[in-house]
């Protein structure tokens, strides 16, 4: 372990000593979740500090009704183009997989623009790109938009998932059935959205909150801050991302998300409802609308019997605590989007956790 880094854990262990508490960090991005996995960090966390996921997956919080909802309009025979992640996320009518497997015509994106490109060789075809993601992902949908209407596509529309964090935080942080002393934020959504909409945290939770990017050493270093916030009794937002997170965000971003998106309600897996936690089409945009194009109606799913992720995606349980985990459900044989995704914790689980299993 390079210098450095034995000194911050060192120095966490002093903290941690000398606060006496028990710590409970929600790492809110599942990115955040599978480098501290992978890298060992969790291992050399002092004993009193614990690091649990919250609803930072794309694919994991992304509604059973919002899936049926994109496989309604496969058996009508639209084009859905999406990220490959979201393929194998199962529903009681199915998945984006096996719907390709029955012919329906679904297509893999690497990027957003991907569906721009299949709607002009298909003009003959509806073709609907599913939006999913946070802040990071929802401009490049926006840029989609704003370039189909620049070049007059007609046959493009956007189903449009996207959701955003800092009400789910919020919606977590005032959960009274879980207990979190501290958050460790994402930085890549940070970026985006600037310092401001996570002040809260501090400001009325009382609740230490930093800003980090992915690597073991950031991760690292956010733990070192919110032990030294916790021992000084003094809660607050900080950044250990450096000047990638400027406090305004980044303006062009939030302003194409503004100029296409419009703030409404979303619903979250394992949280419900979540007040102005989304990013629907603004009217001036309502003709790339698929939901008003195809007249859709999405009611709330069924999660997959005996699948909890919703409770792992709120931190009430980890994944071993799950009947069904490494036994019904495995990457191989999924059984809710929390193994699916490569981001999602009970696939993180089930690839580096191997004593934890109460
Ligand atoms: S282990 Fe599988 S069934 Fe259990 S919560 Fe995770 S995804 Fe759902």
């Amino acid at each position: 372990m390079p210098g450095d880094l034995r000194a911050a854990v060192e120095a966490l262990r002093r903290l941690a000593e000398e606060s006496a508490t028990a710590v409970t960090v929600m790492e809110v991005c599942g990115t955040h979740t599978v480098s501290a996995f992978r890298s060992g960090l969790r291992s050399v966390l002092p004993k009193s500090m614990r690091l649990i996921s919250g609803p930072g997956c794309p694919v994991c919080v992304t509604d059973q009704g919002e899936i049926e909802a994109a496989l309604s309009l496969l058996r009508r025979g639209v084009v859905v183009v999406a990220y490959g992640d979201m393929f194998k996320v199962p529903s009681a009518s199915g998945s984006l997989a096996s719907m390709r497997g029955e012919g329906h015509d679904v297509r893999t994106a690497t990027s957003a623009m991907d569906a721009l490109r299949v709607a002009e060789e298909n003009p003959g075809r509806e073709v609907v790109f599913l939006g999913v993601g946070f802040e990071t992902t929802a401009p490049a949908t926006a840029t989609l938009v704003r370039e189909a209407r620049r070049k007059g596509i007609a046959n493009l529309s956007v189903l449009s998932f996207h959701k955003r964090t800092p009400p789910a935080v919020e919606a977590l942080a005032g959960a009274a059935d879980v207990q979190i002393s501290a958050f460790l934020l994402p930085g890549h959504v940070s970026v985006i959205t600037g310092h401001e909409p996570f002040r809260f945290l501090a400001d009325r939770f009382g609740l230490p909150a930093v800003i980090a990017g992915f690597d073991p050493e950031q991760i690292l270093l956010a733990m070192v801050e919110i032990a030294r916030q916790i021992r000084a009794g003094a809660p607050e937002l900080r950044s250990v991302y450096g000047t990638a997170v400027r406090p305004e965000g980044n303006r062009k971003a939030l302003g194409l998300l503004d100029e296409v998106f419009s703030v409404r309600d979303a619903r979250w897996r394992g949280i419900g409802l979540i007040p102005d936690s989304g990013y629907g089409l603004r009217g001036d945009y309502g003709d790339f609308d698929a939901e008003r194009r195809f007249s859709l109606v999405i009611v709330p799913g069924t999660p997959p019997a005996g699948c909890r992720c919703g409770d792992v995606l709120t931190g009430r349980i980890t994944p071993p605590q799950c009947p069904l985990f490494r036994t019904a459900c495995t990457p191989l044989s999924p059984v809710g989007p929390c193994m699916v995704s490569s981001e999602g914790t009970c696939g993180a689980y089930f690839r580096f956790h191997r004593e934890e299993r109460t």
